[in-house]
């Protein structure tokens, strides 16, 4: 079959592997229709290893030959027992990783912070293999306990956003309470998805600052989300021209160690900061800051039921992911991808390969 794959750091290159084999009873075949380019694909473009980063708290060196892809959606083609023939030809999102289910972690449903996770698309958990599954390529595993069906006015692009939205539905849920204002630093589909679950959880004003103009085009489009634009004004500026202070909860998606200085000073007493891209990098602010019961904390990855929620808010339209999906791209075409995303400014705002679509050019929201 067709794949992209990274076989090493900034080297992206179209291929023909091997079909992945199933090998347990669990292991079903899916036709990739949809996956989207995620920002965590980027970094490991880069060399960075974002999952070891955000779950074991350290580098660790990823292999050659990774198969990138773990936003996707598709088409189950293959089955490895009678008991599971029942999901062939349906249309499935995805539990894009698997958990040991034994550990601390697990047995307390934070399979989220499991060291024994299996994940597609990373380069987590998967030992000697030639090439690491994902699903930049024309099929890709999935496991038949870990699948949902797809209602058919649920198009398989967006079903494939279920990814990102589950990260958003971990991130909303780390502050013990929300609070009033939101600012999500960084408004790629991310920090857009924390955005739609924070309201959609009750918070009263979401701001989020972006630089971007396509992200900002895309972020206007929900009415209840107020625009910064990091470029023209420092954040504390902007919130203030709002009347705003401080807010209860920051959710940041860039991570940098200047603007986590600059969000911890726009916190208010008992709020919570969350960092969305753990950095191996030192950061210096003002311990103050922490006074009055303030939280600096992270979010890792997702859980079960996380991702059972993202689709559920999804399929019913209480997250509306159709606007995140700027460009939809042939899988051959996933350098151009890359290119609009890595452009600064960036050029797309989620990017979708299509692996069974020979060359649709791209289509706009
Ligand atoms: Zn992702
Ligand atoms: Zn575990």
């Amino acid at each position: 079959m067709k794949a992209v794959v990274l076989r090493q750091p900034r080297q992206l290159d179209w291929a023909d592997v091997p079909e992945p084999r199933l090998t347990t009873e669990l292991d079903v075949l899916i036709q990739v229709e949809a996956c989207g380019i995620c920002g965590s694909d980027l970094r490991y473009w880069e060399g960075d290893n974002p999952w070891a980063l955000h779950t074991l708290g350290r580098h660790v060196p990823n292999p050659p030959n990774i198969i990138l892809g773990h936003e996707y959606a598709g088409v189950v083609v293959k089955v490895n027992s009678p008991k599971y023939e029942h999901l062939l030809g349906r249309r499935v999102g995805v539990q894009a990783f698997r958990t040991c289910g034994k550990c601390d972690f697990c047995r307390s449903g934070s399979q989220n912070l499991c060291r024994d996770t299996i994940h597609m698309g990373h380069a987590q958990g998967w030992g000697q293999m030639d090439y690491y599954p994902g699903a930049y390529a024309e099929y890709c595993l999935g496991w038949a306990d870990l699948l949902f069906p797809i209602p058919e006015h649920v198009p398989l692009d967006e079903a494939a956003m279920a990814d990102v939205v589950c990260v958003a539905v971990h991130v909303a849920g780390r502050p013990a309470s929300l609070g009033a204002d939101v600012l999500c630093i960084g408004g790629g589909p991310v920090g857009l998805s924390i955005a739609q679950v924070a309201k959609a959880k009750g918070a009263r004003r979401v701001f989020v600052s972006e630089p971007s103009p396509v992200g900002q085009e895309v972020l206007r489009r929900f009415d209840y989300i107020t625009v910064i634009d990091p470029g023209a004004d420092a954040l504390g500026e902007a919130l203030a021209r709002s009347g705003v202070r401080a807010v209860s909860s920051i959710f940041d998606t860039i991570g940098s160690g200047q603007i986590i200085a600059e969000a911890a000073g726009l916190l208010a007493e008992r709020g919570t900061y969350v960092n969305v891209a753990v950095h191996d990098t030192p950061v210096a602010f003002n311990a103050a800051l922490l006074g009055s019961e303030r939280t600096l904390t992270s979010s890792s990855n997702a859980t079960y039921g996380d991702v059972r929620e993202a689709y559920d808010l999804i399929c019913t339209g209480r997250v509306n992911v159709r606007p995140m999906i700027t460009h939809r791209l042939a899988l051959s075409e996933y350098a151009r991808g890359f290119d609009l995303l890595l452009g600064s400014p960036k050029q797309a705002f989620k990017v979708v390969l299509c692996p069974q679509s020979a060359g649709t050019g791209e289509r706009s929201n």
